[in-house]
């Protein structure tokens, strides 16, 4: 059995993963996969960028053929090349179990080794801006492999990060210890008949190749992974207690759980409440926070409804996007301030400003914290006073947050998707999401297709009337709940509002 780097940091983002990859039928993996795409493009342009740097070789060798991979390394190797990109070693760790180490980078250092007085030690090129713990594992996984096939200690190693003008060199004495525990327990995992269990994991397991079959057999088995607020941590130990399925969650008494490691009395109260909600198909309202939901005014003819969409890597928001609706005259309008290229940021920011100081009054709504946090990282990037911003943040109205205080919906995920989804809302896009517009946008500076503009602002005018239909559902919901609740302009009539 041949064990690389690859397998094994899968195996640390999720133990069922490189079981699949070894033993699972290929025809249940899914293709397409836009943002897995994209992941992988931006990986081979950070590379590039770095080998750009570098006068390298590369052996030449059949794709995947390991055994001739690994001998024309070493041919490169025993020349004393200073740097050799997509180099293979191959050792045997066990009679059966040979492990393949195929560094981005293996630099030539001074010292002594079977080549004479140099050896070569590997760095890892990755997309990421911190050295995380997976990184870091295997490029001692990489060590390790050249310490044993070059008999010679190799005492360095680094990780080249992105935006990072230094290689971060890994601690090995820390890591290959850990590294080598993991593997024992990963080349035993792969020995098992099972593969080891489903947890479905949002955003781990939307980038993941098995995520189709791994999502149909969890809801084949009512996984409790499915319901929110079960972690990986929880989950264990709510099976040390044998409660294995949203019923046995159901009918737990809340106080049983809420002494527990990663618990307190609203954790346990809600995981319950979800679980209910789940299994009855039905929303229901938590027992805490009633305050908050009274506190709630919705009395405004104007509201105002604000999604971004923004490119992370470039640090830019560069639509704003409001829908204007008139409860008075049931009208809606909806305004895109787009930037074209990264540098109209500023006007795009000053427009969304002029446009929502027209209408002092009117609520802003919005789906999660990233627009608020994004208008005052705007507010301070480009000078703009306090006075013009405040009383602007004072308008904003998270949806998401009075949710989750205040309601369990029968949904696997609280993502505004989800929620607007179970609620009978449809985007005219099926396809597009959050993900994909961030590349739509790197494809539209790429490109000039204007089409992928239209595209972006399709689905940001979709979330604004998403976040307007949840608000509008939300608003209801409590009042069916509380009579004592304040009414609300939209289900008030225009007369009976002037009243
Ligand atoms: S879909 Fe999730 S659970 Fe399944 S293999 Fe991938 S990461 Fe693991």
């Amino acid at each position: 059995m041949l064990i690389n780097a690859e397998l094994l940091l899968q195996y640390q983002r999720c133990k069922r993963r490189p079981f699949l990859d070894i033993h699972g039928e290929r025809r249940w993996v899914n293709t397409g996969n836009d943002l897995i795409y994209k992941l992988q493009q931006d990986k081979i342009t950070h590379q590039k960028s770095v080998l750009s740097e570098l006068a390298y070789e590369q052996p030449q060798y059949p794709r995947k053929d390991w055994y001739s991979a690994h001998k024309a390394t070493v041919e490169l190797m025993q020349k004393g090349v200073e740097y050799i990109h997509k180099g293979a070693i191959i050792t045997d760790y066990t009679s059966n179990v040979t492990l393949v180490s195929h560094p981005h980078l293996l630099i030539k250092q001074p010292g002594q080794s079977q080549f004479g007085d140099w050896y070569y030690a590997p760095a890892n090129i990755e997309l990421g801006k911190r050295p995380k713990q997976e990184y870091q594992v295997v490029v001692a996984f990489h060590a390790h492999v050249l310490t044993q096939y070059q008999q010679s200690e190799v005492d360095s190693a680094w990780l080249i990060l992105r935006g990072k003008d230094k290689g971060y060199p890994v601690d090995l004495d820390k890591w290959i210890p850990q590294m080598e525990a993991i593997l024992v327990e990963f080349i035993n995992s792969l020995q098992q008949d099972e593969a080891p269990e489903i947890f479905i994991s949002r955003q781990r397991c939307s980038l993941c190749h098995w995520h189709n079959d791994c999502y149909a057999n969890a809801k084949s088995q009512e996984h409790l992974s499915l319901l929110p607020g079960v972690t990986p941590p929880r989950y264990a130990q709510l099976q040390e207690l044998n409660i294995t399925t949203p019923q046995n969650l159901a009918d737990t008494n809340p106080e049983l759980l809420e002494n527990l490691i990663g618990f307190d009395y609203q954790v346990a109260t809600k995981l319950v409440v979800q679980a209910e909600s789940t299994i009855k198909s039905h929303p229901l309202l938590l027992p805490f926070n009633y305050d908050r939901i009274q506190s709630l005014e919705f009395n405004h003819f104007i509201e105002l409804y604000f999604d971004i969409e923004a490119q992370p890597d470039l640090n830019l928001n560069y639509l704003l996007g409001v829908l204007l609706v008139d409860k008075r005259n049931h009208t809606e309008q909806f305004y895109c301030f787009l930037a074209e290229s990264p540098e109209d940021e500023e006007a795009v920011w000053q427009q969304f400003l002029d446009l929502v100081w027209q209408y002092p009054q009117a609520p802003i709504y919005h789906f999660c914290v990233y627009e608020f946090d994004t208008v005052k990282r705007l507010s301070k990037l480009y000078n703009t006073p306090r006075k013009y911003v405040s009383p602007v943040l004072n308008r904003f109205v998270d949806i998401y947050e009075y949710l989750i205080q205040n309601v369990t919906l029968p949904v696997e995920s609280y993502a505004l998707k989800a929620i607007a989804r179970w609620l009978g809302f449809e985007w005219r896009n099926p396809e597009a999401s959050g993900a994909k517009c961030i590349y739509w946008y790197d494809e539209w500076l790429k490109t000039g297709d204007r089409t992928l503009l239209e595209t972006i602002q399709l689905y940001n005018e979709d979330d604004c009337k998403a976040t307007c239909r949840v608000k509008e559902w939300l608003f209801q919901f409590f009042q069916e709940q509380s009579p004592y609740y304040p009414v609300s302009s939209q289900i008030l009539s225009p007369k009976q509002s002037q009243a």
